[in-house]
């Protein structure tokens, strides 16, 4: 490692949590430099929920980049564009009966959030977005501003306004309806809190925890939104694209967003690509409000359409990662409860959280899996919530094995 130690910054961390140097990778299975073969329960944090390097994703780029077609292109028309846009509106939207246009951002989540951000204070003349405990959305100050985790709040520099938090489901306890006390907040103009321009949510908070909201408790997010004429924001950048089981993670809930943002595997291929879905009513831009150099990926959005083309024309692979998931909950539900420690599982789809109570726990584990050939990582405001996100496409049998490892090494730390 070292000339990562030599000239990399301090600021690196994966490449600390997951000491090696991984040269390929295919499917769930990513190759070491000097010939280590490991299970990736990670996925690119939620990039890759088709796998690494996927076969028939990659054919579609490989044959795009032989022809000589456009790969960069601001946000200029292009067959490829107008190609992503026909099939995400018809294979994803209509066949759910949303209609959204297309906004397509800056490369990174964190981009997407802040147009979502901005789009709402534009639309509505106010400034507050109430935002929940433990969320988060990415990096820059807008987005950070509206994220609960303390280590990087701290680490922004700056003060952050502009947003205020409210409790996320559950968070004060099963008993307690923290949407009960937001309407209460909100309805009472004297209450302290400024009307919000909107309310952004995660329907699972991914590096939160896997903290997982209800279906009534997220209709009452909505309807409060609605009543105080905020914008309902959904953050699927990491639930979204199948993680949960549907493509998108509010359909359960039959949500209706004002608007969803998407990224991480919208490409389905790792490649930077990411958009908001706008009521059309809301889309309030002038043109040219908001630009950017790279919101024309048009290699991510020939693999996007060539993953929409793959795995949502059909209600196969949505019951294939319900079924998975579904698995991976019993498996890790007997684990659990094969220990005198109070551990907890906790997701939806196949994103679940193994919550160990005690970081050292679920530290100890996670390294101890790293020796044996399982990429896994923590989350949680102390980092103690082991995190399961496999790629939707992964196969029992490795599925299985990456889960041997977890088991083992888990009793391994306890001892
Ligand atoms: C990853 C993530 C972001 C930020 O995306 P970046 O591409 O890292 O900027 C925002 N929201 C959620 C829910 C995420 O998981």
């Amino acid at each position: 490692m070292g000339a990562f130690e030599a000239l990399e910054s301090n600021v690196r961390s994966y490449s600390r949590s997951f000491p090696a140097i991984f040269s390929r990778a295919r499917g769930s299975i990513m190759l070491t430099e000097d010939g280590r073969e490991l299970i990736d329960f990670l996925s690119g944090a939620g990039a890759l929920n088709y796998g690494h390097n996927n076969h028939q994703i990659k054919a579609a780029i490989a044959e795009y980049l032989a022809s000589d077609a456009v790969v960069h292109g601001l946000d200029m028309a292009t067959p490829a564009k107008r190609e992503f846009m026909q099939t995400f509106n018809s294979v994803i939207l209509r066949e759910r009966n949303l209609q959204y246009r297309f906004q397509f951002t800056g490369p990174t989540g964190a981009n997407a959030i802040e147009a979502a951000l901005k789009l709402s204070r534009k639309v509505t003349g106010r400034q507050n977005i109430i935002s929940f405990t433990h969320g988060y959305h990415g990096m820059s100050l807008g987005a950070i501003a509206a994220s609960g985790n303390g280590f990087y709040r701290t680490g922004s520099g700056a003060s952050l306004s502009g947003a205020t938090f409210m409790p996320y489901d559950g968070y004060l306890g099963s008993a307690f309806d923290t949407a009960d006390y937001l309407r209460k907040l909100l309805m009472d103009e004297s209450s302290g809190i400024d009307c919000p321009a909107a309310i952004l949510v995660e329907t699972v908070q991914g590096e939160g925890g896997i903290n997982v909201a209800g279906k009534e408790w997220l209709q009452s997010i909505q309807s409060i939104a609605k009543n105080v004429g905020a914008l309902f924001i959904v953050d699927d950048i990491q639930m979204g694209c199948g993680r949960t089981g549907d493509f998108f993670s509010f359909e359960f809930a039959s949500l209706s967003p004002d608007i969803v943002v998407l990224s991480k595997s919208l490409s389905g291929y790792g490649l930077p690509l990411s958009m908001l879905l706008i009521k059309e009513e809301l889309d309030a831009w002038r043109p040219g409000e908001y630009t950017g150099t790279f919101r024309g990926n048009n290699l991510a959005f020939v693999s996007a359409t060539a993953a929409l083309n793959l795995y949502w024309r059909s209600q196969t692979f949505s019951q294939e990662v319900r079924r998975m998931g579904e698995l991976m909950r019993r498996r890790l539900e007997a684990i659990a409860s094969g220990h005198r420690n109070s551990f907890a599982v906790r997701g939806r789809g196949m994103v679940l959280g193994f919550h160990c109570q005690i970081a050292e726990i679920a530290e100890a584990t996670v390294r101890k899996s790293f020796e044996k050939g399982l990429i896994i990582e923590r989350c949680g405001p102390i980092d103690q919530v082991i995190k399961f996100l496999p790629a939707l496409t992964i196969d029992t049998e490795t599925l299985d094995k990456g889960i041997e490892i977890f088991d083992e090494s888990l009793a391994e730390a306890l001892k």
